[in-house]
């Protein structure tokens, strides 16, 4: 998912992102309300975590105008104005949901979370490549409804990468999304990857995360095939009895694995 934070202090700006991105956030910065506002009309976002007081175009005018645009992609203010008539007028004025400087990182993220979740054009915050399901609001992963734990920064890969099932990946976008704010070693990739197959993948005899050799990376339902395959086998057979399908097993006890098929 991507964020735009648009804040002028800059230390802060910094923080967020990188807050943001250890949580698997992919964020981009604007400093000023106009390259604020122009981001927002420009690049594809999940949310805007918005300053109020902005030089060359305050947070009120970036907020009101991207709704005037009907652009309603939610937006959360972040101001040291905490008075009542600024959070009213903040809110009134097209914002999600306000939050008062200084913060707490915690209950930022959670709002933020919160604000995902409920954004109506977040309706089905779920990616879904075959039986494995990215669920972008709650940060989790499974695998035939097996739980699969990953730390931040693998899920921004299976995030990326799930978002365009069956689509190679280069290299340098999945770093781009995953590391927004590091120095540009593919092999932080490559690193990352193994460690995605090894959780996603291995334990259930699948090969989901496939290399595209001088492309990149990409994840496939390769469940699909096997299932079609069976499911044509039981239309021809249908009298024929029970049929024992490694796969099927596998897959109707919720993605036990490989222990099931042996
Ligand atoms: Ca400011």
């Amino acid at each position: 998912m991507r964020i735009l934070v648009v804040e002028d202090e800059r230390e802060l700006a910094a923080t967020l992102r990188r807050g943001l991105s250890a949580e698997g956030y992919s964020v981009d910065l604007a400093h000023d309300g106009r390259e604020g506002l122009w981001k927002a009309r420009t690049g594809d976002y999940s949310a805007i975590i918005l300053d109020l007081m902005l030089p060359v175009l305050n947070g009120y005018r970036v907020c009101a105008e991207l709704r005037r645009d009907r652009i309603d992609t939610p937006i959360l203010v972040l101001s040291a104005k905490d008075g009542d008539w600024d959070q009213a007028e903040a809110l009134d004025t097209g914002a999600d949901d306000y939050l008062a400087k200084p913060f707490s990182y915690l209950v930022l993220v959670a709002r933020l979370r919160a604000l995902l979740r409920r954004a109506p054009g977040q309706a089905a915050p779920l990616l879904t490549v075959g039986d494995l399901t990215v669920d972008l609001a709650a940060r989790s992963c499974r695998r035939a409804g097996t739980a699969i734990a990953l730390t931040p920064r693998e899920f921004a890969v299976a995030e990326v990468l799930a978002r365009r099932p069956g689509e190679a990946v280069s290299k340098y976008e999945i770093l781009h999304h995953a590391w927004p704010d590091e120095a540009e070693d593919p092999n932080l990739v490559e690193v990352r990857i193994s460690a995605l197959r090894r959780k996603i993948d291995t334990p259930f005899g699948r090969a989901s995360l496939q290399t595209v050799r001088g492309l990149g990376y990409r994840l496939v339902d390769d469940r699909s095939e096997a299932d079609r395959i069976g499911a044509d086998r039981s239309e021809a057979d249908r009298s024929g009895g029970e049929r024992v399908g490694g796969e099927r097993v596998g897959e109707q006890r919720g993605g036990g694995g490989r222990g099931d098929r042996a």
